[in-house]
């Protein structure tokens, strides 16, 4: 039985997370403390690291680079593609979401950067990518995880 974190710990996190003007972009308050599997990349590599070590009752801020977070923005996710590939949505507006299909079969999610008649920028990026991630994390609670949650490489 380990207290502090490590692979193959599962952990209870509260978490607030800021961008650098302090806006408020994510939060647990309110809602169950997130719960993930250490070592398993379940969440961004810059906030498993500053995890490892910690024990329940720690409580701490960390910030993220993109490079350690949801990445750099990838200009070549950003495209222009016709209205027409739209086929059976009504009406397409700047921030909807859909989910494509990638070349190698995952699911990739893109949003409606700008609608410009019918030319639809899309990107590819995620939502978060190039931002830099500010957390206050406060562990609640760390246990040794199962054989079965460290196969499955997720919390059950
Ligand atoms: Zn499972």
């Amino acid at each position: 039985m380990s207290l502090t974190i490590q692979n193959k710990s599962v952990v209870s996190i509260h978490y607030k997370l800021q961008d650098n003007d302090g806006n408020l972009l994510d939060s647990s308050e309110n809602k169950d403390p997130m719960k993930y599997l250490h070592g398993a990349q379940n969440i961004v590599p810059g906030l498993e690291n500053a995890l490892e070590g910690k024990k329940a009752g720690d409580t701490f801020q960390i910030k993220v680079t993109p490079e350690e977070g949801y990445g750099e923005v990838q200009p070549n996710l950003i495209g222009v593609i016709p209205r027409d590939t739209f086929k059976g949505v009504d009406k397409i507006e700047k921030g909807m979401n859909f989910q494509a299909e990638a070349p190698d079969g995952s699911v990739q999610h893109i949003f409606v950067k700008e609608v410009n008649g019918d030319d639809i920028t899309v990107d590819g990026n995620h939502p978060l990518a190039g931002v830099e991630l500010n957390f206050d994390i406060e562990v609640i609670e760390v246990r040794d995880a199962t054989e079965e949650e460290v196969s499955h490489g997720h919390v059950h």
